[in-house]
Parts: C-alpha cells; sequence; structure tokens
C-alpha cells in the first residue's frame, strides 16, 4: 500500500478513512496501521516530499526579495507552505462582520502534511486546571476527561515524536513522566539575562518543550514502550527512528526538516504508517460530505479529485474527520450529518496574542558566536499567577505563557530596518557599524493566552458563496470577551517590566488591550467547533472524538475540544488522537464499528 490514485481507491475497501494528514490524521493513521487497521488517508493537497523539497541551506539573499513574505508566501519565500495562507485560490470563507475586530482570519495549508511542515513546534501539556476551567472558575466547560485519562498519551506522543524539554513540577504545568523528555537545549545569552532579570519580578523562565530532536531518539527502548507485544510495529518503528537525525542546531524549522530532527507528519507519522503495508494515500482529493448508510451510520465519504475533478465515492466500516478543526466542522456541516445537539460549528476558538519588542543595551555589540541553536524558544515562561487570580486580583479569568526571542539569527529582510527610533536615522558606512552593534540586541516577547468559548464566536455554512468545487463555504462570527482583552492589557504591561527590567527600551508604549489583542484566526491555533462532552445533547461527540449521533464517525482534530488553554493545541490534539485511535481499534475487534 502507498501513494494511490483515486480511480484505485474505489475499487479497494478499507477499514477506515482518514480525512486530513496533519498531526490529527498523521496521528491517527500511524496508530491504526500500526495495529493492523487498513487505512486511507484522503489529503486536499498536493504530495510533499521533505526530504528533497525542503529548502534547508539556501540563503535568504538568494530569494525574490530577498525571501520577505508576499501573500502567496506570507512567511517567506523558503517557507514550506508549498501551497495554502491567509487566502486559497478559489476556497474563499467570509466573517459576517464588517468590524475587523469582529472578523475571524484563517489559515489554511493545502499540502501532505497540513500545517506541520511549518509549525512552531511548541509542545506543551495541558494541566489538571485545563480539563476542569468551568469547575474552577464557572465559566466554558469542563472536558469529560481528566489530566489522567490523557497524560500516557502524552508522553506517548513526546516519546514516539521527540520532544525536548524538562520537568520543572510548576503548578499547572505537568511534568513527563522519567526518560520521556530529551534535553533542553542550552539557552542564548538573550534568554539568560531574561531569566535573570523576569527573577526580580518573579516571573519563572523554564526551558521550553519542543518538538525537535536535541539528540538521536532510543531506536531500541522507545518502540517496545510504544508498541508493547507488536513485534511489527517496534521493528518499523525502531528501522524509522534510526532514519531521523539530531538537530545540527542551524537552520529555520519553518522550511521543514529534511533530516527529519523535528515533527512534521510527513517526516514522523507517515513514513512508518506507510511502511507497514497498511496505509493508502490519495493526494489531491478534496473530502466533500460523509455519506449515510439506511442504518444512519457514516458510509465513507464522497472526495472530489482536484486535478480532474471528478467525483469519487470510497466506503469504509469507520470515517475519521482529521481534516483540522474547521474543516471537519465544515465537512460535518455540508453533510447534514451529526449535529443533533446543534453544536456542530459553535464555540470556536484561536489563542490570545499580543506582543511588544524592544532593544536591550546591555546585549550590544557582543563578540561574534553562533547561537543559532534550534529555531524557536528555548526557555520560556508558564503562566503564572495563579494564586493572584484565585485572589481575585487579576480582573480576569485564565491565563497566558510568554513565548520570547532573541539574538542573531540568519538576517533576512528588514533585520536592519526600523533603527530609526533609536539612532534617528543613518545610511553608508555608519548604517553598516549601527546595523552590526545593534544586531542581536533586539528581543520580542509574545504572550499566547487561553481563549473561553462564547456563543459570538461560530462558524455556519454561508448561504450562498461557495468554493469552486461547489462545497458552500464557510462564513465566521468573532468577539473576543473582557478575559481576552484584559489578559492582552496585562501582556502589555508585564512584557514593558520585562524589558525595562533588562535595562531595555520600546519603541512605543504598552497598547491597551483592545489595541493590543491580535485579530481571532491570527495564532494559528483554532479549535472547537464540534465539542466533546458527557451530554449528547449538549456535545457532538463522547470524549473519544465519536460522534454521538453517528457510531462509527470519529473527529480527531481539535474541533472536540472544550477549551483552548494557554498551551498551544497540537500536541493535545496529537494524544487525543491516539487515545481515540486505540478506543476505535477496540471497537472493530469487538465488532462493534
Ligand atoms: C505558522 C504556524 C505556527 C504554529 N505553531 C504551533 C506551535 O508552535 N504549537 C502548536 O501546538 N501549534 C502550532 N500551530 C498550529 C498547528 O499547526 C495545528 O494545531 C496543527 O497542525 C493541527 O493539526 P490538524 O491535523 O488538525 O490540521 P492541519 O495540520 O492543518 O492538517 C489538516 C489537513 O487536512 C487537509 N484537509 C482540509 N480539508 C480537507 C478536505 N475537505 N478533504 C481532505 N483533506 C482536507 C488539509 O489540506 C491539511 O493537510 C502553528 C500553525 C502555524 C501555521
Ligand atoms: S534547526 Fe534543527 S530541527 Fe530545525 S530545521 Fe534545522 S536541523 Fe531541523
Amino acid at each position: 500500500m502507498a501513494f494511490i490514485s483515486a480511480a484505485d481507491a474505489d475499487k479497494n475497501s478499507y477499514d477506515v478513512i482518514v480525512v486530513g494528514s496533519g498531526a490529527a490524521g498523521g496521528q491517527t493513521a500511524y496508530t491504526l496501521t500500526m495495529d493492523g487497521a487498513k487505512v486511507l488517508m484522503l489529503e486536499a493537497g498536493r504530495n510533499y516530499q521533505p526530504a528533497t523539497e525542503t529548502p534547508m541551506l539556501q540563503a535568504n539573499g538568494e530569494a525574490p526579495l530577498r525571501g520577505a513574505g508576499t501573500p502567496e508566501k506570507p512567511f517567506g519565500f523558503w517557507d514550506a507552505t508549498v501551497d495554502g495562507g491567509w487566502q486559497v485560490p478559489g476556497e474563499p470563507y467570509s466573517s459576517a462582520s464588517d468590524d475587523p475586530a469582529r472578523q475571524f482570519v484563517w489559515w489554511r495549508a493545502r499540502m501532505l502534511g497540513g500545517r506541520t511542515n511549518h509549525w512552531g513546534r511548541i509542545s506543551l501539556r495541558n494541566g489538571q486546571y485545563d480539563f476542569k476551567p468551568h469547575s474552577r472558575d464557572g465559566l466554558g466547560f469542563d472536558w469529560p476527561m481528566d489530566y489522567a485519562d490523557l497524560a500516557p498519551y502524552y508522553d506517548k506522543v513526546e516519546m514516539l515524536i521527540g520532544v525536548y524539554g524538562a520537568n520543572d513540577g510548576l503548578e499547572n504545568t505537568p511534568n513527563s513522566s522519567p526518560g520521556v523528555l530529551l534535553p533542553p537545549p542550552k539557552p542564548r545569552v538573550s534568554d539568560l539575562l531574561t531569566r535573570q532579570r523576569a527573577a526580580k519580578l518573579n516571573i519563572p523562565v523554564i526551558p521550553g518543550h519542543r518538538a525537535v530532536l536535541t539528540q538521536r531518539l532510543d531506536h531500541v527502548r522507545l518502540p517496545k514502550l510504544l508498541h508493547p507485544g507488536n513485534a511489527k510495529a517496534q521493528k518499523i518503528l525502531a528501522a524509522d527512528m534510526q532514519k531521523r537525525a539530531a538537530c545540527f542546531f542551524a537552520t529555520p524549522c519553518g522550511r521543514g526538516c529534511s533530516i527529519r530532527a523535528n515533527y512534521q507528519s510527513t517526516t514522523v507519522h507517515l513514513p512508518p504508517a506507510l511502511d507497514t503495508g497498511n496505509l493508502d494515500i490519495v493526494t489531491d482529493a478534496m473530502v466533500r460530505a460523509v455519506t449515510k448508510r439506511p442504518d444512519g451510520r457514516a458510509e465513507g465519504v464522497i472526495f472530489i479529485d482536484r486535478k480532474t475533478g471528478a467525483e469519487h465515492r470510497v466506503k469504509a466500516r469507520v470515517v475519521v474527520l482529521a481534516a483540522s478543526a474547521l474543516e471537519s466542522v465544515r465537512i460535518m456541516l455540508n453533510s447534514g450529518v451529526a449535529n443533533s445537539s446543534g453544536k456542530v460549528g459553535k464555540y470556536i476558538m484561536d489563542t490570545v496574542g499580543a506582543g511588544i519588542g524592544g532593544q536591550i543595551p546591555l546585549l550590544e555589540d557582543m563578540p561574534l558566536h553562533n547561537e543559532d541553536g534550534v529555531d524557536g524558544f528555548h526557555l520560556y515562561t508558564p503562566w503564572w499567577l495563579y494564586k493572584e487570580q484565585l485572589a481575585g486580583k487579576l480582573g480576569f479569568a485564565r491565563g497566558y505563557h510568554i513565548e520570547f526571542g532573541g539574538g542573531r539569527s540568519m538576517p533576512s529582510m528588514g533585520t536592519a530596518a526600523g533603527m530609526e527610533w533609536l539612532n534617528g536615522g543613518t545610511y553608508g558606512r555608519k548604517f553598516k557599524e549601527e546595523a552590526r552593534r545593534y544586531f542581536g540586541s533586539f528581543m520580542y516577547f509574545s504572550g499566547r493566552g487561553e481563549m473561553i468559548p462564547n456563543d459570538d464566536c461560530y462558524a455556519e455554512l454561508h448561504p450562498t458563496q461557495k468554493d469552486k468545487f461547489g462545497i458552500p463555504t464557510l462564513n465566521f462570527h468573532w468577539k473576543w470577551s473582557k478575559h481576552e482583552i484584559g489578559q492582552a492589557a496585562h501582556m502589555q504591561t508585564t512584557f514593558a517590566e520585562i524589558i525595562d527590567a533588562m535595562g531595555g527600551r520600546m519603541p512605543s508604549p504598552p497598547q491597551p488591550g483592545e489595541k493590543a489583542i491580535k485579530q481571532g484566526g491570527i495564532i494559528i491555533h483554532e479549535v472547537g467547533g464540534a465539542m466533546m462532552g458527557n451530554d449528547p445533547a449538549k456535545s457532538v461527540t463522547n470524549s473519544f472524538g465519536q460522534s454521538w449521533d453517528m457510531k462509527n464517525l470519529f473527529i480527531t482534530d481539535g474541533a472536540t475540544l472544550c477549551s483552548n488553554a494557554d498551551k498551544n493545541p497540537t500536541l493535545t490534539i496529537m494524544a487525543l488522537a491516539w487515545r481515540a485511535s486505540e478506543h476505535m481499534l477496540g471497537l472493530m475487534k469487538k465488532k462493534e464499528l
């Protein structure tokens, strides 16, 4: 089994159809195929092979506009997103409001592996509080599970994909089991200074957690832990782990990693799943709808071959939607299934984002040294004000973590621009001297906060608009509540205090929360829209992502999340997908599916 044509897919029979090949689809297909299930994966984007397509070592100067972003390549010329972005040609979406503050923007990656080819690899676990937020403060919804239900799956995902970090035992910031995490990279100078000065403000700074191999995976120990009693899976995984190199600390992860040192579905989940012989993949396969059997169960899906425009129907015992939260919502709404609760499309969430940059004189004119490290944070700050919040001192609910960065990474367009606020503007020799002096002395602090689901944030089918395939599109409604705006305001004052404590300066003063908060969708952490729960009247699925209405329909992407904790969602999506897939396998073995 391998990459096959749309026409060949019609002829075969499968246990499970998985729609989408990103974090959720990749994890689902991996877990199912390693245990023997025959899986057909349908991916709307084109085939993409990181080993041959990743522009890892190209300099920005070699690219048009020196690699700067354009509407077609918003994250720069070399970015791994070969198809997709804020707009996908011929596949529009809309917002119900003309007010930019109430509009939602939607990033989509149309390619094998989805957004995992580019993502930031920040891999934080939800903590105990994050599963019971309503019980703590009366807002939002509790999950139909506890941290203890998901903890073993966090361990499994971390061992499989490779996550660096440390166990610091801070409140609501869970430890991984011993032997799970890889060692964190050494802090950069800017990290050390931040940690030293933040400590004076009682703000913790600890090693970050990211899906990057700081050393090779233990191919002897880990396969046995991940697939006990399954010799075939152990052998495949052991062989595959040996093909993944450790990070060499030099290139931008957002372009992807041809040596497979970071997590992309295309480099970590799909190769071993294909090696089982149990996975077929059809790319350029745009799923339009789930089809129904006469008994009300899912029969299969209808998809459109993007290359020919032809429509195909495929069938399986189980259908899994893993097309990214809002695409899965769209498929459900277009199919008219799984919505007896009326909750499909409701309670969509993003992450709260706001940031401030500053210039730190102490970091000027540093002796030349290589501090590239892994391309992303080495240290970060988890939310630290639980007690103050419980005591009612903050004026908003929930919290945020801080991602910060500085140092001298590969210069790109804009690296020496915007210095005028420091030196009043220079040119010629003076400009070059100043560029060298200031290069590496800029730091940026970004807050990533929890959004509480609310009634004003939902997606519905647009009454008339259709995409180029004739599929109805999504129309978004959006409104931040006072809690998210309060977080953004708190981020601004806190970051200004940290920069001040570092002896730094800022181009402009901190903004009020309403101005500082990023537009909905900008952080690209959208989840929700098909919430899990204990009550079929109030939720779309059970805690395994299994539809209440259609027992053989599962959703394994972020659509089922009941809250969007400040922790970036992808590790949780993968842990849920692993858990859901094990449940599916169990039901299939019992012939209940
Ligand atoms: C720049 C950036 C940085 C990010 N950084 C982080 C981070 O540091 N940490 C973190 O936790 N998260 C991060 N994210 C978010 C992360 O990428 C997503 O949470 C994650 O990829 C979600 O996985 P998914 O499988 O649900 O969706 P995706 O990865 O988007 O995959 C969905 C796939 O389904 C396909 N698809 C869609 N519709 C259909 C259809 N109708 N038929 C067939 N196929 C379909 C798509 O083409 C796509 O390949 C980041 C995202 C971006 C873009
Ligand atoms: S920094 Fe490391 S993980 Fe990232 S692309 Fe470069 S080698 Fe790969």
